[in-house]
């Protein structure tokens, strides 16, 4: 059967919702949020009257009943404008909400999404550790049943975690040991932690080369204690349900990346047609016109590469690898098409007033969150049955 990905009219709407949005509410406020390495409660309250913090999630929640196709959608329209927003929409939806969505108790979706699906709160997911993001499994963050008082004890460090530290904050999935089998192998659990438990301490937000607009932090864990009943899924169950939402959250960072490459030719475009030197606009030389033509190609497939995966998670069928290789692709071709944009623009190009020099700060990250380009070429090469 043909793949057809052409937007049906209720995602085409959102999607043009979204873009104006982005276009009349993100695009002229976000730049002095992003120099002062603000977080824009404004835009992340509006986001949530929108609905966005909902979208994939079920209606009986405040959800908005949608699904990862939709999601994509809004993340790319988003990411054409601005990433810092973006990527505070998906961490939100992906590794905040989800997660509870996909594994947890009735009782804990009950308590939780509701409030995350509005956007009152925002949810983040502890996996990485200052000794390791991409062997995520090497966990060194470990949580004790204490059977006196029915409580988890967690003790660790998490590192560059996304949505941890704003205002609404209001839980962070961790990850920890938990145990060991009998071959001595970690069992590896996710536990709930609500903000503000006592010995749970935020750092400061980290000092980034980009997404200045959106919150990272260190956590540290010091004797926490949790609820036995804050254990998502069953014991032992977290490295399998962290792959499947890092295999998710791909598509979401893939269709976001696809929407930065977008928004650097849009902009190209709009500065090729009105930068003149040698008495004509830039965008009459052909070296420029090629350039941006080759900037559209990129974005094009890559838009291609995000909605093959994501109808394939919707439609329940296997997507790791296209994931994987949306992932792996749409990063790439976000950081050429940054450069590119960039060196369209000249010196402008390197001015933070210009969107480009957002896009091109913002760009590199794409190429490490969510799983490194390494990390989506060893899926790949694992999904192909070469093991290393
Ligand atoms: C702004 C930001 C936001 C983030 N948000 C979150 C979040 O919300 N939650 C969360 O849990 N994490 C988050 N992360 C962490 C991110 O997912 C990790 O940084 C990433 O997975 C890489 O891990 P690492 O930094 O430890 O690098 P490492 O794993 O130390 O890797 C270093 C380099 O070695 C390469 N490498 C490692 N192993 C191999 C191998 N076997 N073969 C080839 N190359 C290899 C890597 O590809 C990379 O180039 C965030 C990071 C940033 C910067």
């Amino acid at each position: 059967m043909p793949l057809d990905h052409r937007l049906s009219p209720e995602l085409d709407e959102l999607r043009r919702t979204v873009a104006d949005f982005a276009h009349d509410v993100v695009a002229p406020k976000i730049g002095d949020f992003y120099e002062r390495h603000e977080f824009p409660y404004e835009i992340v309250r509006e986001m949530g009257r929108m609905g966005l913090f909902g979208l994939p999630f079920p209606e009986e929640y405040g959800g908005m009943g949608g699904d990862y196709m939709a999601l994509g959608i809004v993340l790319e329209e988003l990411a054409r404008v601005d990433s810092s927003v973006a990527i505070t929409l998906e961490a939100g939806v992906s590794l905040g909400a989800m997660p509870i969505h996909l594994f947890g108790t009735d009782e804990q979706k009950a308590e939780w999404l509701p409030r995350l699906c509005s956007g009152e709160i925002l949810g983040a997911f502890g996996l990485t550790e200052p000794d390791g993001g991409s062997d995520a499994g090497a966990t060194r963050t470990t949580a004790r049943l204490d059977e006196a008082t029915n409580e988890w004890v967690i003790n660790g460090t998490k590192c560059f975690i996304t949505n941890s530290g704003t205002d609404i904050t209001g839980l962070v999935t961790v990850t920890a040991v938990t145990g060991r089998t009998e071959a001595g192998k970690p069992l590896i659990s996710s536990i709930i932690v609500p903000s503000g438990t006592p010995g749970f301490t935020v750092a400061a937000p980290y000092s980034k080369v980009g997404w200045n607009a959106s919150d990272t932090r260190e956590l540290s864990f010091a004797d926490v204690r949790v609820p036995a009943a804050n254990l998502l899924g069953s014991e032992g169950r977290g490295y399998a349900q962290f792959l499947r939402i890092l295999d998710e959250g791909r598509i979401a960072i893939a269709a976001l990346a696809t929407g930065l490459a977008q928004g650097c030719v849009d902009e190209s475009v709009k500065y090729a047609k009105e930068r003149h030197a040698f008495g004509r606009p830039i965008g009459a030389n052909q070296a420029i016109q090629f350039k941006i033509a080759d900037m559209e190609m990129k974005a094009y497939t890559a838009r291609l590469a995000w909605r093959d995966a994501a109808s394939r998670l919707v439609a329940g069928e296997p997507f790791k690898k296209e994931a994987a290789l949306a992932k792996l692709h749409s990063s790439t071709i976000a950081v050429d098409n940054a450069r590119d944009a960039t060196q369209i623009h000249g010196g402008y190009g390197f001015m933070n007033e210009y969107p480009v020099a957002r896009m091109w700060r913002d760009s590199k990250i794409l190429e490490i969150g969510e799983g490194t380009s390494e990390v989506q070429r060893m899926l790949i090469a694992r999904e192909l049955g070469l093991v290393g």
